[in-house]
């Protein structure tokens, strides 16, 4: 084979907990793994969350090891703030791709993640971390559990101004660093890109955009981690204490004339999680949820719904017909409530939390695929057959959690190693191994 091409077994795009765990278990089995992620750290929405339903654990208690073990392991080679350019089917198990590894700016082998280039840097941006609910610098790490944690800067919104040069002890800021491309010929990919969150802005009824007071679920996600943007769950508009939260279901999902007729499958479980987190931060709050159907279908999850019930959660089933912000900041929601014979009722509260359902995230990858074509489904889930979810329509491509469609973590993980065990029954069946 040509010097031009580093070799590996297998191609994983995407370092969510989907990625991590399958690039953990092909490591563990002795193949090779490169694992790209585009952005600076691994980890992806589960490294984002507050503590994960049905069990309350705390999430990244649970991936920090996971995202640890995969940056350290011997057969993974990590190219993070990396894009995929392309990926071409030569033959069977015969994959040429070329990455890009963006400039970062900073020598990560001298960066010690001291924070002190963060800390002098006088440019101030909205944080997409916090998901826009703080601010961070142009030089920055990308969160306080960042694996690796290594800064990088955001060039677009530097000023040269050279003030993180000087504070860094390690001369680590390198603003003549270049992108980088790599070749490499691998024997499969798994594409592990997860999902993106339903664009409120898309249902103007639902208000997102209009008032700071109405925010989505991922947005509380924030607010209740222990790595949150304030040490308190506060509504944005003016930092008071909410007393009086209001989550409506099914943003964006099961919704037609949103082209999505999907259930998102977790919504309903990370609002009652949330409920029950926001029950236990402020004991005097009164927290309602407006649903269309629960679905706690899963082991442990009606158990988990009748506990926030308990914990004096409120449910109401019915549909809103809109929301509308008052004058003092509070937010107006019209509803119908079923249960009081589809009577039409107003309710103030402090702060709106949108359940928004999950999206598909494909769109920036599937382009890469020069001589196949991917298929994906009438919303852009990947499509896999029925009886094996984690095969796509070219053989020695496979997908593996969100990207395929909505699911909560164990479900990914499953997946994860389902297609880990698909990719080497591939590569062995294919390179006469
Ligand atoms: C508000 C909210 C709360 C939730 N709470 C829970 C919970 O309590 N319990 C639970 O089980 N589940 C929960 N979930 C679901 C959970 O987040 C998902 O099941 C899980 O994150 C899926 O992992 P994934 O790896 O498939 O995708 P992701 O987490 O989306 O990871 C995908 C990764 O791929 C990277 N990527 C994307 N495109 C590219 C590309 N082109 N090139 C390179 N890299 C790319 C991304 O940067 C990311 O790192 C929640 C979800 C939300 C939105
Ligand atoms: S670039 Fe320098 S100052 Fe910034 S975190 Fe790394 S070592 Fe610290
Ligand atoms: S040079 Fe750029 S990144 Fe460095 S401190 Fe100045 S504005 Fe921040």
């Amino acid at each position: 084979m040509s010097k031009d091409y580093d070799e590996y077994d297998t191609l994983i795009i995407g370092a969510g907990i989907a990625g991590i765990e399958a690039a953990l278990t092909l490591g563990d089995s002795g193949r090779n793994v490169l694992l790209v992620e585009e952005s600076p750290t691994v980890g992806g929405k589960m490294a984002q969350l507050s503590k994960v339903f049905p069990t309350l654990d705390c999430s990244a208690c649970i991936a920090t090891p996971k995202m640890a073990s995969v940056v350290y392991h011997p057969n993974v080679t990590l190219l993070s703030y990396s894009s995929i350019d392309e990926v071409i089917k030569q033959d069977e198990a015969d994959f040429r791709a070329k990455i890009t590894m963006k400039p970062k700016y900073v020598e990560w082998d001298d960066c010690t993640g001291c924070s002190l280039c963060e800390m002098a840097c006088p440019v101030i941006v909205s944080d997409e971390y916090q998901y826009h609910m703080r601010g961070r610098k142009a030089v920055y790490i990308a969160f306080d559990i960042a694996v690796p944690k290594k800064s990088v800067v955001d060039i677009e919104n530097c000023i040269f101004c050279g003030a993180c040069e000087k504070a860094c002890p390690t001369s680590a800021i390198n603003f003549l660093q270049k992108a980088v491309t790599k070749k490499v010929r691998v024997k499969s990919v798994l594409l592990t890109t997860g999902f993106e969150l339903f664009d409120a802005t898309l249902k103007p009824d639902f208000g997102y955009g209009q008032s700071k007071n109405i925010i989505t679920a991922m947005q509380m996600d924030r607010l209740l981690a222990p790595t949150r943007p304030y040490n308190t769950v506060q509504r944005p508009s003016d930092g008071k204490e909410p007393g009086k939260i209001a989550y409506l279901y099914c943003v964006g999902s099961r919704d037609k004339t949103v082209g999505n007729e999907l259930c998102s499958q977790i919504c309903c479980m990370y609002s009652i999680k949330q409920s029950q987190l926001i029950l236990g931060a402020l004991p005097l709050a009164d927290v309602f949820s407006f649903y269309i159907d629960i679905r706690a279908q899963g082991k442990g999850f009606e158990e988990f719904y009748q506990q926030a019930k308990d914990m004096g959660a409120f449910f109401i089933k019915g549909r809103i017909m809109y929301v509308d912000e008052e004058e003092n900041g509070d937010v107006l929601v019209k509803y119908e409530d079923i249960d009081d014979g589809g009577k039409i009722k107003e309710e103030a509260f402090d702060l709106v939390v949108l359940a928004v359902g999950l999206w598909p995230s494909i769109a920036g990858i599937a382009n890469v695929f020069k001589n196949v074509q991917l298929e994906t489904d009438e919303i852009g889930w990947v499509e896999c057959p029925l009886c094996n979810p984690v095969e796509t329509n070219v053989p020695g491509i496979f997908a593996a959690g969100c990207v395929t469609g909505p699911k909560d973590i164990p479900d990914t993980i499953v997946e994860a190693n389902a297609a880990v065990s698909q990719c080497l029954a591939y590569i062995e069946t294919h390179n006469g191994e």
